[in-house]
């Protein structure tokens, strides 16, 4: 039997790792610019915490979650998400008492049961944004504003932010009351998943797939004509400090997203190649999450970006990320004496900082450079008798091809002075 990694899960490459590396080091860079701290949550939690923060009536919950019970007894659930998470901690940790807003980021692979297709997976990495504590729009426009940020640094192109808002305890439920109205006349045209989801979650029929679903959502009431004074403004207020700074967005009203708690503004972030149905970002205000954990009332909003999205997106765009640091030596010898030369002098580059590996297993000396020319080093280091017999080693620049003599006392001074900039191993 052959085993394969689990379905919806995939290894990463050593070939891939600059994409990570690079994409990771970017958000982590950009994020703290703008004030947001790093945050650890487990992976996973108390199931509870999820089914309450998450919702029970979202995909996530009743269909998606890793849910296990521990060998205490325990429901366990793999985190499908961090806000929850986060949430959790922020009260526990009492950090209300920090200046607000509270901003905080977390990156970490997250686990969703879902039908795996290109862009989505079971395991996926995301880049988790919170700023909690202020009710004010201008924070809204800052955590958008921070994704916009990241995917301009990585070059993405034709960004366009989609913007909806669900409004809020006040107006939300009169709104739902509105859809499920509109919704009696077409009860046999939709799918038997919206007709659930009237009763359960009747917001999600907006972001229904199914083609006979279509024309019906078409039709229905926006929830921006049945927002409350107050998110009525709170949203004109968001709106116009795009415009302020000419970011470009599209009202869309079917924009609900999938998860319970959000209030007010929703936003995803699209880029092009990424397709209508795969957002690289999607967020939103959550101004009731933190009681429904047990907290105090306290606002926030935030958003999660897909990590392998944005690696394909960048893949897509052909964007290239830099290079990670590699050896740039290779130490070639002939014989067990000029082997242990070897060693001797592969530690001591390696303490004076400069990457150098050596060839393994006494194969000839054409192999060993044959090896070193495949694995794009820079110089190839010759050790043998005659080399040996005269205190000196033979270097080989593998670009040009040229062959030179150095002293050994000499040559870590001397490669030091001619490696520069780390090259890639390719
Ligand atoms: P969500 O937590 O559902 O709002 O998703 C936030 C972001 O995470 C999305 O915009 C995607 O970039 C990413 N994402 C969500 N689900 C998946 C998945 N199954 N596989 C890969 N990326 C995902």
């Amino acid at each position: 039997m052959q085993y394969k990694a689990p379905t919806g899960t995939q290894d990463i490459l050593p070939e891939d790792q600059p994409y990570w590396r690079y994409v990771i080091a970017r958000m982590r860079h950009i994020v703290g610019t703008y004030g947001f701290q790093e945050m650890g949550v487990p992976i996973f939690e108390d199931t509870f915490l999820f089914a309450r923060g998450v919702g029970e009536a979202t995909d996530i919950v009743e269909k998606e979650m890793y849910t296990f019970e521990d060998r205490g007894g325990h429901s366990i659930t793999l985190r499908p998400e961090f806000t929850a998470g986060v949430m959790r901690a922020y009260i526990e940790h009492g950090m209300r008492v920090r200046p607000s807003p509270v901003k905080l980021y977390s990156i970490g692979p997250t686990f969703r049961y879902e039908r795996p297709q290109a862009g989505r997976y079971r395991q996926f990495w995301q880049l988790n944004v919170e700023s909690i504590g202020e009710q004010d729009p201008a924070t809204d426009l800052e955590v958008m504003s921070v994704a916009w940020h990241i995917y301009a640094d990585l070059g993405f192109r034709e960004l366009s932010f989609q913007l909806n808002s669900t409004g809020c305890p006040q107006c939300k439920p009169g709104y739902k009351q509105v859809l499920v109205a509109y919704y009696q006349d077409h009860l046999h045209v939709i799918c038997d998943d919206c007709n659930r989801r009237l009763g359960t979650n009747p917001l999600r029929v907006l972001d229904c797939k199914q083609p006979q679903c279509q024309p019906v959502i078409a039709g229905a009431p926006h929830m921006t004509d049945h927002l409350c004074v107050e998110c009525a403004g709170h949203f004109a207020a968001l709106q116009s400090y795009l415009d302020d700074l000419d970011r470009p967005y599209t009202l869309n009203h079917r924009l609900v997203r999938g998860l319970d708690y959000y209030t007010k503004t929703v936003f995803e972030v699209w880029a092009e190649g990424i397709g209508a149905q795969n957002a690289v970002c999607g967020g939103g205000r959550y101004d009731g999450l933190i009681e429904l954990l047990g907290g105090p009332p306290t606002p926030g909003v935030g958003f999660a970006s897909g990590i392998e999205r944005i690696i394909l997106t960048l893949k897509q765009q052909g964007i290239e990320p830099p290079p990670l640091p590699a050896p740039r030596v290779f130490l070639a010898y002939r014989g067990e004496a000029a082997k242990r030369a070897a060693i001797r002098l592969l530690g001591l580059l390696r303490e004076a900082g400069v990457g150098a590996v050596m060839g393994f297993g006494d194969r000839s000396l054409k192999a060993q450079l044959r090896q070193a020319g495949r694995q794009g080093m820079a110089y190839a280091l010759v050790l043998g008798e005659d080399e040996l017999a005269a205190g000196q080693v033979t270097v080989r620049d593998m670009t040009r091809g040229q062959q030179e003599r150095v002293a050994r006392d000499g040559i870590v001074a001397w490669l030091q002075n001619r490696l520069t900039a780390p090259r890639h191993t390719p």
